[in-house]
């Protein structure tokens, strides 16, 4: 048991996954298992503790994958689908362990208790529907989960607020397309920087890769890894390559160590 923070990829794909469905592009016919996304999520360990950062509709295969027999709790980064739709696969832990740990801006509450009543309201509960813990996280107010303290960077996804998380030396970023400079504060210093990088062409509410460059070029930590990424940014392989030294591509099932 070690008190280093391990970081696990469960998923690095935007919202379809790679590969999308049906789709005859020839990334989502490539039979590189790093060009094979589960929609995005990392798994936070350290000691014996398990935290998850959102919880898509893979979320389920992304557990077993991992072997995982408890976890400790879920924070999210915002509403939208492909980081929330899993949470009724909770069950399996709830069952052992009781109320699961979330946590979330007070809209993805609101949203959860609406996609997600017979989990989140206390009312009417219906007999093996799995019951939350709701931790409601604010900006600028660090939380701890377990030992670890966090702190909240704010986001902008075109309009929507989004959360990502600094965890000591560890930055985690999701659906950014804007970045104040006093949120940018709060992510310099850290050694790994996790941000997405969505295609080639420019997009409404996420980074492309050459946005993505340029924010790690100003944020300057040793390491970046992008995630949240779309069929239409090429090949794992050959996208790697042409990056600079410090900064990779993240695929499915990659752990790093901090
Ligand atoms: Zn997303």
């Amino acid at each position: 048991m070690t008190d280093d923070l391990r970081v696990t990829f469960l998923g690095t794909g935007t919202s379809q996954g790679i590969p999308v469905i049906g789709s005859t592009h020839p990334v989502c016919l490539s039979d590189n298992p790093k060009d094979k996304r589960l929609r995005v999520s990392v798994l936070l360990s350290w000691k014996d503790y398990n935290y998850v950062i959102d919880c898509g509709p893979d979320f389920r295969q992304q557990m077993l994958r991992q072997k995982m027999s408890h976890l400790n709790g879920i924070l999210y980064t915002h509403e939208h689908s492909d980081h929330t739709a899993g949470l009724d696969d909770i069950r399996p832990f709830f069952f052992k362990q009781g109320d699961i740990p979330i946590y979330a801006h007070k809209r993805v509450v609101k949203s959860l208790k609406k996609r997600f009543g017979y989990i989140l309201n206390e009312k009417d509960k219906y007999p093996g529907a799995p019951s939350v813990h709701i931790n409601k996280v604010k900006n600028n107010l660090p939380f701890l989960i377990g030992d670890k303290e966090v702190t909240p960077v704010n986001v902008l996804h075109n309009k929507l607020q989004v959360f990502g998380y600094r965890i000591g030396d560890f930055t985690y970023l999701t659906d950014v397309k804007t970045i104040k400079e006093k949120e940018l504060e709060k992510i310099k210093g850290s050694k790994v920087v996790v941000v997405n990088a969505l295609r080639l062409d420019p997009h409404l509410s996420h980074f492309n890769l050459k946005e993505a460059l340029a924010f790690i070029e100003k944020v300057k930590p040793e390491k970046a890894y992008f995630t949240h990424i779309s069929h239409l940014l090429g090949f794992h392989d050959e996208v790697e390559k042409s990056l600079p030294k410090n900064v990779h591509l993240a695929y499915d099932n990659l752990t790093i160590t901090l």
